[in-house]
């Protein structure tokens, strides 16, 4: 049976002698595996279409966990961000966090996720601003976003520093709870997009923050290697 699906090469594995083992994220369906054939032979036809951070139409056929690439169209490679080793961290956080929060479809962030990469590769997009926007927009899409610019008990406008617990979200001073994680203004102020012209240190500091907001909400936490990059 054959396929086909828009699809972002997350992860390609070398097995047996020429092989490789790719995941791919589709629009359509989320991840699935698929193995491209003789990829790593010289002058393989579909080398591209086994590259991580390959965008493209994928045909596969077979079925289950046991696809076969037979062909792809490319869209896009975002070939520039290989050459800013930021911007590549910021690349591999997204195609990570999108592989693990893609069990089954997830077209919304999918897009949100292509969207942050073409920004970085074409855009000049900072990769710290991409990762902020990235983990935003995975609360988001999964119905748990978060509002940073007004406090979500008495809704008053935020301006200064605030407070995130699990059951209240983002709060004002006055209405945290004694066991709510500080937000500082300037990383409040960053992950609200109000001010983002701040030192690469403080927004890492504040993309930190709302990393482990994410993992408090949907219990998948970034470990690829951006975050370590960054200390
Ligand atoms: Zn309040």
């Amino acid at each position: 049976m054959d396929k086909k699906v828009k699809a972002i090469v997350t992860r390609a594995v070398p097995y047996r002698e020429a092989d490789l083992i790719l995941t791919l994220v589709s629009l359509e369906e989320g991840k699935l595996t698929a193995s491209a054939k003789s990829c790593l032979k010289p002058g393989a036809k579909l080398r591209y279409a086994a590259a991580p951070m390959n965008f493209g139409e994928y045909m596969l056929s077979g079925k289950g966990d046991r696809y076969i690439v037979t062909d792809c169209v490319q869209y896009d490679s975002f070939s520039p961000i290989t050459a800013d080793i930021d911007k590549y961290y910021a690349a591999c956080l997204i195609l990570e966090m999108l592989a693990r929060l893609s069990p089954e479809a997830q077209p919304s962030l999918f897009l949100h996720s292509v969207n942050e990469l073409k920004a970085m590769a074409y855009e000049n997009k900072a990769a710290a601003d991409a990762v902020c926007d990235f983990l935003l927009h995975t609360l988001n899409d999964n119905g748990a976003g978060l509002d940073f610019s007004a406090c979500s008990a008495c809704r008053c406008i935020l301006d200064g520093d605030a407070s995130y617990s699990e059951s209240d979200g983002v709060v004002c001073p006055h209405c945290a709870s004694f066991d709510g994680i500080k937000i500082d203004a300037v990383s409040r102020a960053f992950l609200a997009g109000e001010n983002r012209e701040i030192p690469d240190s403080l927004k890492n500091r504040a993309n930190i923050m709302l990393a482990d907001f994410v993992y408090r909400t949907l219990g998948v936490r970034p470990d690829g290697s951006y975050f370590k990059e960054q200390r």
